[in-house]
């Protein structure tokens, strides 16, 4: 099993002024953060890294979100780390995410729900190497 995964403090979380109070819940949830970076994607950017939704019907209204504003991507390590963080953030949708995870605390709606996570390893590598050189990641 991979212990690295790839996590996003997306565009309505740092607008609220919750960077610090994430990260807090990351270090006490025992993960190690091996690479950090505050990123502001163009839309081409966010719609390269959300290329797997572009079918969706949301997929204008999410890329158009996650490129307003500054966001910080993480390099995330710890055993099981992909599930480990996915269940850290809990539900997609903030209403039906579970109390005392991330998207339930800090998440507003579907749509913007204060953090993005991978869903499979190899996705983590992919996500990973989108952002972050392996010097980068310590
Ligand atoms: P993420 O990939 O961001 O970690 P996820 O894996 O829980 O989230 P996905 O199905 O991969 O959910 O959807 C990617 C993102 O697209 C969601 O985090 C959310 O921001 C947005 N999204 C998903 N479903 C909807 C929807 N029905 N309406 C609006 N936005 C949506
Ligand atoms: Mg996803």
């Amino acid at each position: 099993m991979n212990n690295q995964t790839f996590g996003i403090i997306k565009p309505d979380a740092v607008r609220a002024g919750n960077i610090g109070n994430i990260i807090q819940r990351i270090n006490d949830s025992g993960f190690k953060i091996r690479a950090l970076k505050l990123v502001h994607l163009t839309l081409k950017e966010a719609e390269g890294f959300y290329a797997v939704h572009r079918e969706r019907p949301f997929f204008a209204g999410l890329t158009e979100f996650m490129s307003s504003a500054p966001c910080v991507v993480m390099v995330l390590e710890k055993e099981g780390a992909v599930k480990a963080w996915r269940d850290l953030m809990g539900a997609t949708d903030p209403a039906g995410a579970e109390e005392g995870t991330l998207r339930k605390e800090f998440g507003d709606s579907v749509g913007e729900n204060a953090t993005h996570g991978s869903d499979s390893d190899e996705n983590a590598a992919i996500e990973i190497a989108y952002f972050f050189s392996n010097l980068e990641i310590v």
